[in-house]
């Protein structure tokens, strides 16, 4: 029997989540239609890791950590929580309540999110008391320990959250956060209604707690500077689906799928020498949710897009990785994941796409020699998983949901 360790597993394993908002109308209403907020997104984030979820304002990015959090119900999908279905908690309001302390949230505004009506020792106490975290006695201390732990001085306690600055706030709301030792927080784009000097302190405290405290993120956000600054793994999202998916590095220097670039060349850059530098915005505006366009989602506003990019919707495929390194670190998440047979059969003819790809070049020939069959490599693998304790990591493949450009970037690669 294999046992799989603990640390082994994603904290959080999303698997073709959906949430579908009906849209009434008609003179008896009725549902005329669906808003497809989040159509079929699969991610993991491993234990102690931050993935960064980045694209523009109705992408369904917010709506996916909202439902991480139980604040919405998947209309279909699964999230897993260190292994376990959260759905199936559903019934069972004893656990249910046990787990959502270790799943916490982070608000965008840090006004609207606290209780005006309250000074900061309710605010931060009543979480404490009715998860039974803390005691009467014993809550003011913990208190003043969370308002140490996020900059905040002790003579806060008796204040309303309007005589706060807005970064202030913020730390107010992380403080609440982190009230009921969590595992897992869901930063919903934490820092986008402050200063940009205050950002920077903000990104840094939460830095710095994630590493104290061993937490788990993941951290919403428009632009890809903040999010490659605090993410492991960067997924980007466009109108409810994943486009590109990889190392925070690798997509932030590297960035294969169009739109990320277009991302990436709206972050302003601080150099007199960049003025006047010529960008390649995108045109247009986001699609519409309710009735995305056919094929490839983004193709009336991909300057590359074909006529088959108008018909077929394309599947995620790894960009460039290294065979040897595609194949091993994908089968080794599948099987971590506890994915069938048959998925890891489908990811190694993947692969071999890739193998074929990149036949013909001289550095290839090497790692041919010692990739191996990709099942002898699920076999050593597996073996790892029982034996080594300490591989926590995310693979980190680069995937891309766009064979064009991918194969671009795999041309200049040669
Ligand atoms: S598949 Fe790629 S090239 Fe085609 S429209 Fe989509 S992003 Fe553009």
């Amino acid at each position: 029997m294999i046992i799989v360790e603990k640390e082994n597993i994603p904290l959080i394993r999303v698997e073709n989540l959906k949430k579908y908002y009906p849209v009434k109308g008609g003179i008896i209403t009725h549902t005329t239609g669906y808003v497809k907020a989040v159509d079929g997104v699969s991610f993991s984030v491993m234990r102690g890791q931050t993935l960064g979820l980045v694209g523009e304002s109705g992408c369904g990015k917010s709506t996916i950590g909202r439902q991480l959090v139980g604040l919405e119900t998947p209309t279909e999908g699964k999230i897993y929580y260190d292994g376990t279905d959260l759905s199936l908690l559903q019934k069972d309001r004893k656990q249910m309540r046990e787990v959502r302390t270790k799943l916490q949230m982070i608000f965008q505004d840090p006004y609207s999110s606290l209780n005006p009506r309250k000074h900061i020792y309710e605010i931060l106490a009543q979480p404490m008391l009715y998860h039974k975290i803390a005691r009467k006695d014993t809550v003011e201390k913990e208190i003043l320990r969370l308002l140490d732990m996020v900059g905040l001085p002790g003579t806060a306690l008796g204040r309303y959250p309007h005589e706060f600055s807005g970064g202030q706030r913020q730390r107010i709301g992380i403080a609440r956060a982190l009230s009921l030792n969590p595992e897992f927080i869901v930063c919903d784009e934490p820092v986008s209604a402050l200063d940009v000097s205050i950002q920077a302190q903000i990104l840094n405290l939460l830095k710095e707690l994630q590493k104290e405290l061993g937490l788990t993120l993941l951290f919403v956000g428009h632009g890809l500077g903040a999010v490659n600054y605090v993410s492991d793994q960067i997924a980007v999202m466009y109108l409810g689906k994943i486009v590109e998916y990889g190392d925070a590095k690798e997509i932030f220097h590297q960035p294969v799928h169009p739109y990320t670039q277009a991302l990436l060349e709206a972050v302003p850059i601080p150099d007199p020498a960049e003025k006047g530098r010529e960008r390649s915005l995108l045109q247009g505006e986001i699609g519409n949710s309710t009735c995305p366009p056919e094929g490839c989602r983004f193709h009336p506003r991909c300057p590359y897009a074909t006529e088959q990019c108008r018909q077929v919707a394309p599947e995620m495929q790894a960009i460039n990785a290294p065979v040897g390194n595609v194949l091993e670190a994908d089968t080794e998440s599948r099987k971590v994941q506890g994915r069938n047979a048959g998925s890891v059969k489908a990811w190694e003819a993947d692969a071999e796409s890739v193998k074929t790809r990149e036949a013909g070049t001289e550095s290839m020939k090497g790692r041919e020699a010692d990739a191996g069959s990709g099942r002898m490599r699920a076999a050593e693998i597996v073996g790892r998983m029982a034996g080594d304790r300490g591989q926590t990591r995310n693979p980190g493949v680069h995937m891309a949901a766009c064979p064009v450009a991918g194969s671009q970037r795999v041309r200049q690669a040669l």
